[in-house]
């Protein structure tokens, strides 16, 4: 049997840590020998109120066990304040899951600013806001583990969460970025869209689906992403769930290279439409790059058919 995947000695702080995934988390770690910040806010599941309590349940939780744990009770958009708790309770921090969300679902004919921005805001700043605060300490120590999370309904969108879609797909571009910058520090960060019984889905699922679903199962993906014998898979984007871990990457069409003169109209863009969106010769790019290149070539091609 292999040996068990252990993390003594390192500190983990998780977001959004008093139910659902965040807990799962914590448990996890707790039991593996790290030291964790169980952050939450506390509030309901549309972002309103707050309460020491739900951090305060894991932490006690954790420490019956055995484990060490601390709580923080700040909003995420307060990421500074929960690592200085990391920082002032263990000393280090190793491990950022950015977990803490909310829901506010609204068609988006009914869509309001105060909808848009306080998703933008625990989701998106939120995220920007703890690992802003984590990363010189990352960076210093050369060292560091962060997982990021989105949502299928940000990968593929889904009806009523135009705000919610659009945040967590920000959370791919913000991984794929920090994963560039971090490599060299030995900064890994990946990105998570996980499905889980919790109760921002007990009331959009039924019964027997939640139960093939529990947060736990989410667990053992984090646990290997985040572990130190994790030095090469960083920028990814995995669906996790239920048992079933699969890994996402863009697809890009081979497309259709059109000459940039006075041929190139409206009218050579349909006659090509079909190879446009040709994905019988699939490219997989991961970085900006390489469409540059293309630019010089369109020079050399002869004049579009119209
Ligand atoms: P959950 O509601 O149980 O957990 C989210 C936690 O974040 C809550 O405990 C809440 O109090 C906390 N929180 C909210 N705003 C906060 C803030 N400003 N600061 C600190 N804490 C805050 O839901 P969950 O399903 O465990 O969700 C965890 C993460 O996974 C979320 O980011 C969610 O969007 C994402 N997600 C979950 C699913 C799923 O199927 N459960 C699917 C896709 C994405």
């Amino acid at each position: 049997m292999s040996e068990q995947l252990r993390f003594d000695g390192q500190v983990v702080v998780v977001t959004g840590a008093g139910g659902g995934l965040g807990k799962a988390y914590c448990i996890f770690f707790a039991s593996r020998g790290a030291s964790v910040v169980v952050n939450d806010l506390g509030g309901s599941f549309k972002g309103e109120g707050a309460s020491s309590k739900a951090a305060d349940v894991v932490v006690n939780e954790i420490k019956a066990a055995g484990g060490k744990a601390v709580a923080n009770y700040d909003s995420v958009e307060n990421g500074d304040r929960i690592i200085d708790t990391a920082i002032k309770a263990f000393g280090r921090i190793d491990i950022l899951i950015n977990n803490a969300g909310i829901l506010r679902d609204v068609s988006f004919k009914n869509m309001k600013d105060e909808d848009w921005d306080l998703i933008f805001k625990v989701h998106v700043k939120g995220s920007y806001k703890c690992a802003r605060a984590a990363w010189p300490y990352f960076r210093k120590q050369k060292y560091g583990r962060v997982i990021n999370t989105a949502s299928a309904a940000g990968l593929f969108g889904n009806f009523g969460q135009a705000n919610y879609s659009a945040a967590k797909l920000a959370m791919v571009g913000f991984t794929e970025t920090l994963a560039k910058e971090g490599i060299k520090y030995n900064i890994i960060s990946n990105v998570i869209a996980p499905i889980a019984a919790s109760r921002m889905t007990e009331t959009v699922m039924p019964p027997d689906l939640l139960a093939l679903m529990k947060p736990e199962w989410v667990v053992p993906l984090v646990a290997v992403l985040t572990h130190k014998s994790n030095t090469s898979e960083t920028g990814s984007i995995f669906e996790v769930g239920g048992g079933h871990i699969a890994k996402l990457r863009w697809e890009r069409s081979s497309g259709q290279l059109l000459k940039c003169d006075d041929t190139y109209t409206p009218g050579a863009v349909l006659k090509k439409w079909d190879d446009v969106s040709n994905f019988s010769k699939p490219e997989h790019p991961t970085g900006v790059a390489d469409f540059v290149g293309l630019l010089e070539q369109s020079q050399k091609l002869p004049a579009n058919e119209k």
